[in-house]
């Protein structure tokens, strides 16, 4: 519909617009606060007067939306405000950040500009637009407020985004689902990322949309009468314990909706809980966590309550801040359903996030999940060695895995994504313990630690200093703080073994009378099929190049020596550097399962998966092992279906592959017998102990020990070793079991 409101409407809906600014603020707002606000106001409709906005309307109507959105459901107060109404005047007007500072002071001016920042990053392709959230996530920790201010700003321009260029719709639409709406339910944003979930799908797949949304519609009834019976049974008993209460129905949104009919393959009549009974009360008590198993109680002595879908979040918030106490229950009809059970304070901290929290912690001291969260997230932020691309997709793992709690020795919470190992706990309770790592105990037992760990358990990180972070390692680290320290520590160790291999390599060279010059070194590195010098100095350093395959090299050389002469080279004897900061992968090995394996398969025509490709097996009925990508469009259906038939895979560099070999090994026993053993083993260079299992008994001692090599030199070295420690009289190689 066009914009047709005349100058005096205009003004008339200003004066409305102010008024209702200031109506449902949370915070409460002193003299001198309103004072700025309406200064900020005039300035804002001042500065834009010539502007409108695509609709026709003045544009002015955008920032005073934003502030609105910022006062009450946000819940920030006045500088926040303040800052809303401004957003958009240094970005489109004359006035500039200095102006603002005059006026408004240091802060509200910092705020404005961090939010001029934002809109000035370019977004061109997906490296540059992930460094660009980068960019503005590094906001998060010169003050919060910028980023919920931009929210809110894009909230506003999701609700308005009908009257937008259709092909800027997809991308906006696209975008506040892959930023934003993580970003607003990290912050404890609840409703407003709800909102923009839905928002974005409407603009990327309306048919979907409109197709939930009016089933939903349709649904209503039913569902009005479903609550209002429910209502009706627990009503009598909650009034007669002096429950001041209310309650809700809530539908799931189309987004989540969606979500589950993708994921279970169902129809929407299939999703079951799709909509959630709320009982919000008032705490009779200062024990607000009674109260809630008090109405839970009520509530479980009308409807038969599923055990295993209790959900504690009162004395375990979620990192967002999020407390409430969740159930199911059979409902009369039969059907389960879900009960959240939430003081004021809960669902007002549900709905207002961050400044809801902030109202209610002054005093506490405790800190809470969120700040922990900024936290990791600006340590992950400081860490610029990290690639854009690896860094968002590492936040929206976080983001979006679910957490699980677990404990260390002294019973201290750490809250961890899901499906993180020992590595990802350890790097939690501090660098040093995670770089030393060399074992870990759960729950009293020792575990490899590869092992996912699962909320409740109690970890025991075991740290030796002469442990390092392993490559092995990024294959269960899965918090983006471990994983971007043992790169960081894996990337320095790869320069120092280079350094060192330079050195063994020059004396090989020596003795095997081959001149060490830059020439040989070429040769070297193309006889081993290998891109920069540094990846062979580096392989030579770890030990998987070889003495017999150095020898094959000489070999070769010889021999071509003596089908023709070759003239002297005139160059002068250089030194030859390290120009690459990184040791390539060459990815030119498909191994499956957590044995490694190399196995016979075939790629997938549906994907077509190439080296290097995040991938997974498929067994196939006819033809064997079929190889997929993980993002292959197939595959959500292939593991919901068929999970039994997936293998785990992965392309590795085959120069850098490991083999387990047990060892058997026995002796006299001695006290410290299994010290001196097992700083052997870890002294020897890249080889690691996978298991180790000594047992004594009258003076004797015989122990297992589970070791992965690179090569049957470095097994030779290291069996030569133990037989040097005192006490040991026989290390033997034992058959693999499996
Ligand atoms: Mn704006």
């Amino acid at each position: 519909m066009a914009y047709t409101a005349t100058i005096e409407e205009e003004t008339q809906e200003l004066k409305r617009l102010y008024k209702d600014l200031l109506k449902g603020t949370y915070e409460v707002l002193s003299t001198d606060d309103k004072k700025e606000i309406r200064k900020a106001f005039d300035l804002a409709v001042d500065a834009h007067k010539d502007q409108r906005r695509k609709s026709g309307e003045p544009y002015v109507f955008h920032p005073i939306a934003v502030a609105k959105i910022v006062a009450d459901e946000i819940g920030l107060g006045a500088t926040s405000i303040v800052a809303a109404l401004l957003h958009d005047v240094v970005e489109d007007t004359y006035y500039t950040v200095e102006d603002i500072e005059q006026l408004f002071g240091e802060t509200v001016a910092r705020i404005v500009n961090g939010l001029t920042k934002i809109s000035h990053l370019k977004k061109d392709n997906a490296s540059l637009q992930a460094e660009n959230y980068r960019k503005m996530l590094l906001t998060l920790h010169d003050d919060v407020r910028v980023i919920l201010i931009k929210i809110a700003d894009r909230y506003h321009n999701m609700q308005t985004l009908g009257s937008m260029p259709l092909e800027n719709q997809a991308r906006i639409a696209s975008e506040t689902l892959y930023i934003y709406a993580p970003l607003a339910h990290r912050l404890g944003l609840y409703s407003i990322k709800t909102e923009l979930e839905d928002l974005g799908l409407k603009y990327t797949e309306a048919e979907v949309y409109y197709d939930i949304a009016k089933q939903i519609k349709d649904s209503k009834e039913d569902r009005e009468k479903y609550i209002s019976e429910f209502t009706s049974i627990i009503k009598e008993s909650l009034e007669k314990e002096d429950f001041d209460f209310e309650v809700q129905g809530r539908t799931k949104s189309i987004f989540s909706i969606r979500k589950k009919m993708l994921k279970q393959g169902v129809s929407f009549e299939e999703v079951y809980d799709k909509f959630a009974i709320r009982i919000i009360y008032k705490p009779q008590s200062k024990d607000e966590k009674h109260d809630a198993w008090k109405i839970y109680s009520i509530v479980t002595d009308h409807f038969t309550p599923n055990p295993i879908r209790l959900r504690d979040w009162m004395t375990q918030p979620k990192s967002t801040g999020y407390e409430a106490l969740h159930t199911t229950v059979m409902g009369k009809s039969g059907k389960w359903i879900e009960v959240q059970i939430r003081s004021q304070r809960m669902h007002e901290i549900a709905e207002k996030g961050y400044a809801a929290h902030y109202k209610y912690k002054h005093g506490s001291g405790k800190e809470t999940g969120l700040e922990t969260w900024l936290n990791k997230l600006k340590d992950a932020l400081e860490n610029t060695e990290v690639d854009a691309i690896d860094f968002m997709e590492n936040i929206k793992l976080n983001l979006y895995s679910k957490e699980i709690y677990t404990f260390t020795p002294n019973g201290e919470i750490k809250s961890l994504p899901k499906g993180a190992s020992p590595i990802d706990f350890a790097y939690s309770i501090h660098t040093e313990v995670g770089m030393h790592c060399r074992g870990a105990k759960v729950n009293g037992k020792m575990v490899p630690l590869s092992k996912e760990l699962a909320s409740g358990d109690q970890v025991e990180i075991m740290t030796s200093l002469n442990q390092k972070p392993k490559l092995a390692w990024l294959d269960y680290a899965v918090t983006s703080r471990a994983r971007s320290k043992i790169k960081n520590a894996l990337k320095e160790e790869q320069k120092a073994l280079g350094e060192e291999g330079k050195e063994i390599l020059r004396r090989k060279l020596r003795s095997l009378k081959i001149k060490y010059n830059e020439k040989t070194i070429n040769n070297l590195v193309s006889f081993f099929k290998l891109k920069t010098s540094l990846d062979l100095f580096y392989r030579i350093g770890n030990g998987s190049i070889s003495n017999v395959e150095l020898k094959k090299y000489a070999n070769q050389q010889t021999n071509a020596l003596y089908s023709f002469f070759r003239p002297k080279s005139k160059r002068k004897k250089q030194d030859i550097y390290i120009d690459q900061d990184e040791v390539s992968q060459k990815f030119d090995l498909l191994v499956f399962g957590s044995n490694e394996d190399s196995l016979p398969y075939t790629n997938s025509v549906c994907c077509n998966p190439i080296p290097g490709d995040r991938v997974f097996g498929f067994t196939t009925i006819n033809e064997g092992i079929k190889l997929h990508k993980k993002d292959c469009p197939n595959a959500i259906n292939m593991r919901a279906n068929y999970r039994y038939r997936i293998v785990s895979a992965k392309w590795i560099d085959s120069t850098q592959r490991e083999f387990i070999v047990n060892l058997m090994i026995s002796g006299i026993d001695k006290v410290g017998i299994v010290n001196d053993v097992s700083l052997v083993i870890s002294n020897s260079m890249n080889v690691n102990i996978q298991n180790i299992n000594i047992g004594t008994e009258a003076g004797y001692f015989e122990g297992h020990i589970s070791v992965s090599i690179k090569n049957i030199d470095q097994l030779n070295t290291l069996i030569s070793n133990l037989k040097s420690i005192e006490g040991v009289m026989k290390v033997l190689r034992e058959k693999l079991s499996k």
